[in-house]
Parts: C-alpha cells; structure tokens; sequence
C-alpha cells in the first residue's frame, strides 16, 4: 500500500489537489480535518469537543485524529492506498504514525508539501470562507492562531521527512493545473 501524506499550511490548497491525486492514484482521501467537522455536524462527543479547540485555531488531542487514522486504515478495503490530510499536524503525530503503519510492515511513502507564505494563506483563506463558510475560516483571530500553531507545532515535520528523505516541495502558489502537474510529476 501507498501511504502518502499531503502537507502544507492551512489554505495551501491541500483539499483542493487532494480530489485529483485520489482520483488518478485510486488512494483513500483521508482528511482530518473533514472527518472532525463531520463528528461536528453529528453532533457527537467526540464533535463537541472538538469543536470549541477548532473553533479557537487549537489542534484536538493527538489521541483522538490517532484513532481516527487507525480506524479508516482498518476498515478500508480496495484503493491502492492513502492520501493523509491534515495528519500528521505534530511530531508525537508522526511518531505514531510510524509505528501503526510499522505495525503492519508499511511505512511512509512520501510526504508532498505545497508551500506558500503567510500572506498568501491569509487571502487564500478569506476567499474560501465566502464560498465554503467554514467556521474557523470567518475569524481573523482563529486565523492566526492557526497560522501560528502551523508554524510552532507543525512545521517541525518538514525536517522529520527531510531526515527520512521522503520531503518533496512543490510551489504552491502558481496555478491549480499548475501546482497539480507538478504533484504528478513528483508522485511518477
Ligand atoms: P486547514 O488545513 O485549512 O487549517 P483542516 O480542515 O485540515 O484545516 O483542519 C481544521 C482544524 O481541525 C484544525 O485547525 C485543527 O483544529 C483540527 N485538526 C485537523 N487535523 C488535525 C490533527 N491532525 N491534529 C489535531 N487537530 C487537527
């Protein structure tokens, strides 16, 4: 199986490439931040504490998006492999990736990281809460926030991949069509 993670910052347009890699590469879109808005609009205890640490730009506790990844991993049959999105988010995250999928004789494939700076997040952001209306994207405070915790407790991973040579950079700021050749282009 493939494991590949998508990385990037909040707004880098990771949901937006994720539909065409699952696509072409027959992979499982495995979004974190999707599955927990969807125990939101359930309605269930797992969503209702999420929701106050989304809503304030905090991450939910490791153990809760660990055991969400686990359990899709277990009960997914017939793709090729994964497309994780919005996990890892921490090194203890990573670490305990590791150890899941070394469980099971697999291992990472390759992390493909769309980047782009800070000013571009902040627009990137602003225009999808017109369209999507997503509740962590309207304030300019949890924006922040997220834009903080990105860099505090997230970006560490790009040295953990880069130390395991699976780091791949695409530059996320040209074009849809753009930056999606060069994911393809990576991935072959
Ligand atoms: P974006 O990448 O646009 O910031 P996501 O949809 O990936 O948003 O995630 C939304 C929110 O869900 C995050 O700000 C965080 O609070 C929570 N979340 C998603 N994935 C994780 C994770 N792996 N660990 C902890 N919290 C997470």
């Amino acid at each position: 199986m493939k494991y590949y993670i998508l990385f990037g910052p909040p707004g880098a347009g990771k949901g937006t490439q994720a539909s065409a890699m699952v696509e072409k590469y027959n992979l499982r879109h495995l979004s974190t931040g999707e599955l927990l808005r969807k125990e939101i609009a359930e309605g269930t205890e797992l969503g209702k504490k999420a929701k106050s640490l989304i809503d304030a730009g905090a991450l939910v506790p490791d153990e809760v998006v660990e055991g969400m990844i686990d359990n899709a991993f277990k009960t997914t049959e017939g793709v090729a492999g994964f497309l994780l999105d919005g996990f890892p988010r921490t090194i203890a995250q990573a670490e305990a990736l590791d150890t899941m999928l070394a469980a099971s004789g697999e291992a990472v494939t390759s992390v493909i990281s769309i980047m782009i700076p800070d000013e571009m997040i902040k627009e990137r952001i602003r225009h999808r809460a017109s369209i999507e209306g997503r509740a962590d994207d309207a304030r300019e405070e949890t924006i922040n926030n997220r834009i903080s915790t990105y860099h505090e407790k997230t970006e560490p991973l790009v040295d953990f991949y880069r130390k395991a040579g699976k780091y791949v950079e695409i530059d996320g700021t040209g074009t849809i069509e753009e930056v999606r050749q060069a994911i393809f282009n990576a991935m072959d």
